[in-house]
């Protein structure tokens, strides 16, 4: 039986500029085909930190030549942007891919946005840098002009902050579901989403905020209903005591044991904790549902319990 399995790409995914993400969606195309041949329903979310982080340089460097025609695009443009960039080439690799597997199948991308809480702590304390370096000079009058927090990067200049809120609920979700139940493959959620606040009436307002990929997928597979959540990363499985002598790679986990392990600081913050988090939020949602974190190229074998990190209750 095929089962409604949410896929999370990482950065490997995608590669971190446009020659690199070029090949890399090849790759992709055909871990993410894999599933679709072995029956399985597919939606496929992404990362965006690279290819934002061009696109805000870009802006800068529009801005700085001709300050007073341009307004640079505020975050939340720029997430869309970056939505609609990764989500063109993986529509066009995937296509390829399929077609050449004699699968006919459409494949589309929906331009996401996710609602979050103005609310969120998250708020009160940005923490995330995003786009250019920028001279002290700059920096004071992005901070004066505009409004930016901005902070000092190790001696490399000043960078803009921007707040990491949790995702509270995907506005396009009723679409997205629309197209999985007609025999699409969609991409949605990238970048974690477009951030957006609930305003009056029925206007949403973009938030100068970024939301974290793996959060914001779980999300997405809690309110599809999805059986499966699958992160696909740079590393086979979870480990604990990562890069150390004694590191000991783990086959499974309960949401009990991930949390012991969370509290000891086994995962990363940044990198494998929100991962194991979202995991862990997705496992415990409803009876029967699981999580994998794995190797982008394992995808197929981590499904058929073959390898990777299961996080499900016991
Ligand atoms: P992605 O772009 O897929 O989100 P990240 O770099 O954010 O990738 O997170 C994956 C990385 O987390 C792995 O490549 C690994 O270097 C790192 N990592 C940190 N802690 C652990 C751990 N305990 N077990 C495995 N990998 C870990
Ligand atoms: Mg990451």
């Amino acid at each position: 039986m095929g089962k409604r399995i949410v896929i999370a790409l990482g950065g490997n995914a995608l590669g971190s500029n446009l020659p690199e993400q070029m090949e890399a969606v090849k790759k992709t195309a055909r871990a993410i085909a894999d599933l679709i041949q072995d029956g399985h329903q597919v939606i496929v979310a992404h990362g965006n930190g690279p290819q934002v982080g061009m696109i805000q340089k870009a802006m800068a460097e529009l801005t700085r030549s001709e300050p007073e025609k341009y307004i640079p695009c505020p975050l939340s443009v720029c997430v869309a942007m970056s939505q609609g960039y990764i989500g063109y080439d993986l529509q066009n690799a995937l296509r390829e891919e399929l077609l050449n597997r004699g699968i006919q199948k459409g494949v589309a991308t929906v331009l996401t946005q996710v609602e979050v809480d103005p609310n969120d702590p998250a708020f009160q304390t940005p923490t995330k840098p995003i786009g250019a370096f920028h001279s002290p000079e700059e920096a004071k009058f992005l901070i004066q002009n505009r409004g930016y927090q901005m902070v000092e990067d190790s001696g490399r200049g000043w960078r803009r902050v921007v707040a990491s809120p949790r995702p509270v609920s995907i506005v396009e979700i009723d679409s997205i579901r629309d197209m999985v139940e007609a025999g699409l493959v969609v991409v949605a959620c990238g970048g974690g989403g477009i951030p957006v606040f609930q305003t009056e009436g029925h206007h949403l307002k973009g938030a100068a905020a970024v939301i974290d990929k793996d959060f914001a997928s779980c999300v997405l597979a809690r309110q599809l209903e999805a059986d499966t959540l699958i992160i696909l990363t740079a590393v086979e499985k979870v480990a604990v005591n990562f890069g150390k002598p004694d590191q000991k790679w783990l086959d499974s986990l309960t949401p009990e044991e991930a949390r012991g392990y969370m509290d000891a600081g086994h995962f990363a913050p940044g990198s494998m904790l929100p991962k194991v988090q979202a995991a862990v939020e997705f496992a415990q949602s409803a009876p029967g549902r699981s999580a994998l974190i794995t190797l982008l190229e394992k995808a197929r074998d981590g499904v058929a319990g073959r390898t990777g990190t299961v996080i499900r209750q016991a």
